[in-house]
């Protein structure tokens, strides 16, 4: 899109008043001032800023999938200043994490600047199922599996129904694969010691129709049109 009509776009000025910013040098794309008039900018990628503050098209959602590593935190600012997920997204708009993982949880993290939508995802009512794979300390009884899935106590509240699957095991660890269709602060670590199995990691791989698949640790990709139709 050439930038006098992003800018115009984005409600900034008219077509004319945009290509006078332009002119004038205030316009920077990347970081780099852009003078020249009919430069074209790719919306999704480029970052555009009128004196250093971010330009943004209106109505322009965008929504990302991200393969969070252990060690970054899910909130906007950390008064530890930890390495933040969104440092991981280039994008021309400042996204947002939609819920959250633990610093030290990997995996399915989404992303997006639309702060308007009733995420499906997120909100309680829609018992949207999260499958997490879980490596814990020991082996898990079968009282104890029974026990995760019937509910467990939790500080003020018990748990609804979970899933829990062993898919490996040895005297020392198990590798367990847990679906729940709640999401309080911390739960599944905090299941997981109720029944007295510590996790030792734990990585999301799916909520609801949206699959973390192969995508490597660290890296993101955009959903795809089904994807965020299923959002919605
Ligand atoms: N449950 C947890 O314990 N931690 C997460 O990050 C997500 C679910």
């Amino acid at each position: 899109m050439r930038l006098q009509k992003f800018l115009a776009s984005c409600g900034i000025a008219s077509r004319r008043k945009s290509e006078e910013l332009i002119k004038k040098g205030i316009i920077k794309v990347n970081g780099v001032v852009v003078t020249e008039m009919g430069y074209k900018i790719d919306t999704e990628k480029d970052k555009i800023t009128i004196n250093d503050k971010e330009v943004q098209q209106e109505g322009k959602f965008i929504y990302v999938l991200l393969n969070k590593p252990v060690g970054y935190v899910t909130t906007a600012s950390d008064q530890f200043n930890r390495k933040k997920v969104t440092d991981l997204v280039e994008s021309p708009y400042r996204l947002f994490p939609v819920g959250r993982l633990d610093y030290n949880t990997s995996g399915l993290l989404l992303l997006t600047n639309n702060g308007e939508l009733t995420f499906k995802l997120t909100h309680p009512k829609f018992k949207v199922e999260k499958t997490y794979i879980a490596n814990v300390i020991g082996k898990l009884t079968k009282e104890e599996i029974e026990a995760f899935q019937n509910g467990l106590q939790i500080e003020d509240y018990v748990t609804s129904s979970a899933k829990l699957k062993v898919l490996k095991e040895t005297e020392e660890s198990s590798l367990i694969e847990v679906r729940i269709r709640e999401g309080k602060n911390r739960q599944v670590r905090k299941m997981c010691d109720a029944i007295g199995h510590p996790v030792l990691h734990l990585k999301r791989i799916s909520m609801g129709e949206i699959k973390l698949g192969k995508l490597p640790v660290g890296k993101w990709r955009y959903l795809d049109n089904g994807e965020t139709k299923y959002l919605q």
